[in-house]
C-alpha cells in the first residue's frame, strides 16, 4: 500500500506535513511548526502520531514538537547539534542515515546553508523530498548560517534526485519566489508556465505545493545559477556557479 501524505497551513505560511503508512498505521510529522493543526490533521484522518522527523531548530519548526511528544509519545528525530540545541530530540541523524517510520524508509541529506543543522528527508519509496527551508519552490530558504558555496553545494545535493519526485517545502512563498525569478529569467517558458499556474492556484486559495523536482530544474532559478544564461543575465558571465548563486540570493534578499 502506498504512503498516504497529507499538507496543511500552520502558523501563517508554514506547511504542516504527515506522512502515514497504512501498513503498520505509523505516521510521522515533518517538523511542528505547532501543535493544534498537526493534532486536527491526525484526528481528521483517524492517525495517531508515531514520530516526527525535524529538518532544523527554527522555532516554526520545531514550535509544536513538546506538546506532540507529551500527547503521543511519539519518537522525535532531528540533526545534530550543529548550530542551535533542539529539545526533545530521541535520535539526531546526519548524512546518509536512514530512519523508519513504521515500513517506510527515509534518507537524511545534510542540506547546511540556512542553518547549519539543516537537514532533509528524502522518501525513495514515496519519491517525496521534505526539503523545509533548503529548497523552496521556484526559490531557497535565506543563509543565515551557513556560506553561499555551502548553501549552493546543499541545492545541488537536492537537484541530483529524480526529476519525478515531488517537492514539499517548508513555506508557501511560491508567488514571491515567482515575481523574483521572472526578474532574472523573463523569457523563461518553463518560469512562465508556473508563474501561470501559481496565480491559478493561489485564486483559489489552494497551496503551490507539492511540486515536482523535474519541473522546479527547469523554472527555479536559484537551482540554475551554473545555466550561462542566468549569469549573463547578472552581468556574472563565466563567473562561478556559487558567486552566481550568492547574488541571486542577495537581489531576492533586496526584493
Ligand atoms: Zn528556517
Amino acid at each position: 500500500m502506498a504512503a498516504e501524505i497529507r499538507l496543511f497551513t500552520c502558523l501563517t505560511d508554514n506547511f504542516g506535513y504527515l506522512i502515514h503508512d497504512p501498513a503498520t498505521k505509523a505516521t510521522a510529522s515533518i517538523d511542528a511548526p505547532e501543535a493544534a493543526p498537526v493534532i486536527k490533521a491526525l484526528e481528521r484522518e483517524g492517525w495517531t502520531l508515531t514520530d516526527i522527523l525535524i529538518t532544523h531548530h527554527h522555532g516554526d519548526h520545531v514550535g509544536g514538537v513538546a506538546e506532540l511528544k507529551q500527547k503521543y509519545g511519539c519518537g522525535v528525530v532531528g540533526p545534530h547539534d550543529k548550530s542551535a540545541k533542539i529539545a526533545d530530540v530521541d535520535l539526531r541523524a546526519g548524512q546518509g542515515d536512514v530512519v523508519k517510520v513504521g515500513g517506510l524508509l527515509a534518507r537524511v541529506l545534510e542540506t547546511p546553508g540556512h542553518t547549519l543543522d539543516h537537514i532533509s528527508y528524502v522518501f525513495d519509496g514515496e519519491k517525496a523530498l521534505f526539503a523545509a527551508d533548503t529548497l523552496f519552490s521556484i526559490g531557497c530558504g535565506r543563509v543565515f548560517e551557513g556560506n553561499y558555496p555551502m548553501m549552493w553545494n546543499s541545492l545541488l545535493k537536492l537537484r541530483a534526485l529524480p526529476d519525478d519526485f515531488k517537492l514539499y517545502c517548508g513555506h508557501e512563498y511560491t508567488a514571491a519566489n515567482v515575481k523574483f525569478a521572472l526578474s532574472v529569467e523573463p523569457d523563461n517558458a518553463d518560469l512562465r508556465t508556473r508563474a501561470e499556474q501559481v496565480t491559478r492556484l493561489r485564486a483559489e486559495n489552494k497551496p503551490t505545493i507539492p511540486t515536482l523536482l523535474g519541473e522546479e530544474k527547469k523554472a527555479n532559478v536559484f537551482l540554475r545559477a551554473d545555466e550561462p544564461s542566468v549569469a549573463a543575465s547578472l552581468r556574472m558571465k563565466g563567473a562561478d556557479a556559487a558567486a552566481v548563486f550568492g547574488e541571486l540570493r542577495e537581489r531576492k534578499n533586496k526584493s
